[in-house]
């Protein structure tokens, strides 16, 4: 059920899956975040991490590179690669610079590292520098190019005009303006706004994207809805 997850995400606390087997990081994580006003999860492992993850997803996850078992470098590839978890954000926690290095230079689809030892409040800073990049919206406004998507009101302007969109229109630029840049192909599209039980062909989400730049196209704004070539779509930004 993409759609409910999303619509609890905008309007609910921001949720934060810490994944960290070291107790003492993750009390003090916890406390930290939890007097930021964040929800957090726990998770001690890789594997239990995954075990959360098939239910509802948190707003982002903090992930330590040293964990027992599968270790967090290896989450992050797996979590990226699974269309229901691909757009998660990510924080790494890293215990050398060297390990930073290899982060920066691998694609391990991680958002954002922090090296340890570091202070709380910079946790959360990034923590915070990151949502907003990625757009999760505490107030439930959504806004990028001139476009407006109210969440809780479920209305849409465009440079101060008010525009009507079909409910999946409507979904699918939600999902677009929260990942702003990134790329969706036609499965991804399908699992995070028409949802993983119900049976859409792939050629679906194209009729609904050539709605979307329809309704888009009187504002000049449909070249934001951009064709990826091979992959699917993505939301360019100005
Ligand atoms: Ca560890």
């Amino acid at each position: 059920m993409a759609l409910n997850r999303d619509a609890l995400r905008t309007k609910m606390t921001n949720t934060v899956l810490l994944i960290e087997d070291e107790p003492d990081i993750r009390d003090m994580l916890n406390f930290a975040l939890s007097r930021a006003g964040f929800q957090v999860w726990e998770s001690d492992t890789a594997e239990d991490a995954m075990r959360k993850l098939d239910g509802l997803l948190p707003n982002l996850l903090i992930i330590d590179w040293m964990l027992p078992g599968m270790s967090g470098v290896e989450l992050a590839r797996r979590l990226r690669l699974d269309t229901h978890t691909a757009s998660l954000p990510i924080i790494m926690l890293t215990a050398r610079g060297e390990e930073a290095d290899k982060l920066k230079s691998f694609d391990s689809g991680v958002d954002d590292y922090v090296v340890k030892p570091f202070s709380p409040r910079e946790l959360i800073a990034r923590v915070r520098a990151l949502l907003r990049r990625v757009g999760t919206p505490e107030d439930g406004l959504l806004e990028n190019s001139g476009i407006r998507m109210d969440l809780n009101a479920h209305q849409v302007t465009i440079n101060g005009e008010p525009t009507k969109l079909g409910p999946t229109e409507f979904r699918l630029l939600e999902l677009f303006m929260n990942h702003p840049e990134r790329a969706f192909d036609r499965a991804q599209l399908l699992d995070r706004v028409w949802g993983r039980s119900v049976y859409v062909e792939e050629r679906t989400v194209d009729v609904h994207v050539l709605r979307l730049r329809k309704a888009l196209k009187p504002f000049g704004m449909s070249q934001h809805i951009e064709t990826v070539r091979g992959v699917g779509y993505r939301f360019a930004p100005e």
